[in-house]
């Protein structure tokens, strides 16, 4: 008996179900041929702002331009500090550097897998010791859980700080009832095809109720153009999302907090199958995860990753080494105790096969597989 592959994360599925309202909305695109910021990127703004919870969304061309864009309009350079996770994606220490000023990496908590606060409070002195200028924290929510907002805002507060949300993952997500794209004073989100919301090729956006960031970064998205674009006010990018790309979005949108309620319903079977195998991710109090992976920790790793993998199961592993630890990023600056928890959990996370149309069986047989991989 032959048993069908499984999905690390099943875009087709979501194709078959969207059925031709993709195409129809990209053919739409070519016919009236407006490629460049044409209607479908408004309509687009004011749908993610509307369900952000933020008065204003500026789309751009990637979740990493979309964090890029804020610190330059914030006018973050040389002499800056800004405070970022150990445990994260690349794109949210590179857009610190990229700008001259110097990430300071804090740890995580080894549960949630997201920013420490007391590690954020270390970093505060970090970066004051080596004195730089501090001028903002990027909390991560990693996986698609939010970060602890209240927290990091307190200590944000109490050192004037600014707090952008590299929601990447976790767009869709609420903490507290107040949906991701409300919290700190911008949030950036990336729809790259892999996110939670993801178009079909790179695409980023940041939400805020800042009108004069977001006009802003409406400017610089264009080479910083003033009146009209000969007319350069600033040195920006060029930044902006294709209209093909805010086309896709917009037929996916229709569908997305019925995605989004289909993950609860897998991570709540993950969890429940976990028992006696594996500890469930933990999600803190008052948050709805828009889970953009399902991650638990495993001694032997890689041996348990390369079971799965013989029996048909595909997993990944978000990341294999901490961000501060990679070479373009080790002589940076971190919190005082350093970042072990971010260490420790870069030798045992494993994110098992997470997306919406994920059935029962499927994960009963990824259950399985994990139970034998780890000899529970
Ligand atoms: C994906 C991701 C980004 C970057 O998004 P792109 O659209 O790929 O540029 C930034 N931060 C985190 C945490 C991410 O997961």
């Amino acid at each position: 008996m032959s048993v069908s592959p499984i999905a690390f994360i099943d875009l087709q599925a979501q194709r078959a179900r969207l059925g031709d309202a993709v195409d129809q909305a990209i053919a739409k695109v070519l016919d009236h041929g407006r490629f460049i910021m044409g209607p479908e990127v408004a309509e687009l703004e004011t749908r993610l702002a509307d369900m952000g919870g933020a008065a204003h969304c500026v789309s751009c061309s990637s979740g990493t331009d979309s964090l890029l864009l804020v610190l330059m309009a914030w006018g973050i350079g040389p002499g800056d500090a800004v405070i970022v996770p150990a445990m994260t994606f690349a794109s949210t220490a590179e857009v610190v550097a990229l700008t001259g000023a110097t990430p300071v990496f804090c740890d995580v908590l080894p549960d949630t897998f997201n920013m420490d606060p007391a590690s954020v409070e270390s970093a505060v002195a970090t970066a004051k010791d080596a004195g730089l200028n501090l001028k903002a924290i990027i909390p991560v929510d990693l996986f698609g859980q939010p970060a602890d907002y209240p927290a990091i805002q307190k200590i944000a507060d109490a050192h004037g700080l600014k707090v952008m949300a590299d929601s990447a993952q976790s767009y869709g997500g609420a903490l507290n009832g107040k949906p991701v794209g409300s919290w700190g004073d911008a949030t950036s989100v990336s729809f790259f095809p892999a996110k939670p919301l993801g178009c079909y090729g790179d695409g980023g956006a940041v939400l805020t109720d800042d009108a004069d960031l977001a006009a802003r970064m409406r400017s610089l998205r264009v080479h910083g153009q003033g009146t009209n674009k000969y007319d350069n006010v600033a040195v920006g990018l060029n930044a902006r999302l294709d209209t093909i790309q805010a086309a896709v979005l917009l037929a996916k949108l229709d569908i997305f907090a019925d995605e989004i309620e289909k993950r609860q319903a897998v991570a709540a079977r993950y969890a429940e199958g976990l028992a006696g195998i594996a500890t469930p991710p933990a999600v803190i109090d008052g948050a709805v995860s828009a889970w953009a992976q399902y991650t638990i920790r495993v001694q032997d790793r890689n041996a348990v990753a390369a079971t799965l993998k013989e029996k048909g199961v595909p997993t990944a592993v978000y990341y294999p080494v901490a961000l501060s630890d990679q070479p373009a990023y080790a002589h940076y600056p971190r919190a005082g105790n350093g970042t072990p928890v971010s260490q420790a959990l870069a030798h045992d996370v494993l994110s098992l096969p997470m997306h919406p149309y994920l059935d029962a069986a499927t994960q009963d047989r990824i259950l399985t597989a994990l139970k034998e991989a780890v000899g529970a």
